[in-house]
């Protein structure tokens, strides 16, 4: 779309009184909402806005994707670029909602499997959709401190993907930057991936040791649902997150919660 047009289109979007309903959306759903500043929930308020009308949304498995589901999956995808711009998920056209878990199907090359299908929860295609469990969406947005957030997760994908790579590495800002980001993520990917194959107890999920990306995936899952614990037991990785995401989410205490508007 050209840019004029687009901007228009914006604009007549937000120009409109946010719907009273969508509020409450918000406040029954989407628990991080409340720990936003003012100034963070208006602009929450404006890019989901502007996320839930330029998306097509598309039920599956007899799913109908109803205003909460948008408002609810936009507000966390949104969330992800508060710091940022809205514009970082362009590539994004559509969103697939399941009511709950789904199958990804296998990949065949002639008889021989080259892709091994299994059960998903959420799913981010390359220029293609992101794919959502809508039942395991809601419990992540209504009960975040347990580090795991499929919405979080998938959209992260996204970013990393922005630069056409799946590396874990998202478009930065300058070559200072790119160094730290690989010093940094080497270093807590190896952590992670000794402990994990130790077994042992991590607070980032163990699933980030598959590789690079998912380390990208994982960490942004805990930098945003466990802030306050990420902060403390690796501050280099949350300093380096903080840095990119333009966000400081452990400074956004449960006590210091703005009532919701
Ligand atoms: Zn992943």
């Amino acid at each position: 779309m050209f840019s004029w047009l687009k901007d228009n289109r914006r604009r007549q979007i937000l120009a409109k009184p946010f719907p009273p309903e969508w509020l409450a959306y918000l406040r029954q759903n989407v628990a991080h909402y409340s720990c936003l500043s003012e100034a963070e929930q208006a602009k929450l308020r404006d890019d989901l806005r502007i996320f839930v009308a330029e998306k097509r949304w598309e039920g599956c498995g007899g799913l109908e994707v109803s205003d909460e589901m948008k408002v609810t999956i936009a507000a966390l995808a949104c969330l992800l670029v508060l710091g940022l711009h809205i514009d970082s998920f362009n590539r994004v056209p559509t969103i697939l909602v399941y009511p709950r878990g789904f199958q990804i199907p296998s990949k065949y090359h002639g008889t021989d499997v080259i892709f091994e299908g299994h059960a998903a929860i959420g799913q981010a295609i390359y220029r293609g959709p992101v794919i959502l469990s809508w039942e395991d969406a809601l419990a992540e947005a209504r009960q975040p401190g347990g580090g795991i957030n499929v919405v979080f997760h998938e959209f992260a994908h996204e970013l990393d993907m922005l630069n056409g790579a799946v590396d874990g590495t998202p478009p930065l800002d300058n070559d200072q930057q790119t160094a730290r980001w690989q010093r940094v993520m080497s270093r807590e990917f190896d952590r992670l991936a000794v402990a994990s194959g130790r077994g042992r107890a991590t607070l980032l999920d163990h699933y980030g040791a598959h590789n690079e990306a998912e380390f990208f995936a994982v960490a942004t899952e805990c930098f945003f649902d466990q802030p306050g614990e990420m902060q403390r037991r690796h501050p280099r990785l949350y300093d380096l997150l903080k840095g990119y995401y333009r966000q400081d989410p452990a400074a956004r205490s449960p006590q210091s919660r703005n009532p919701v508007s």
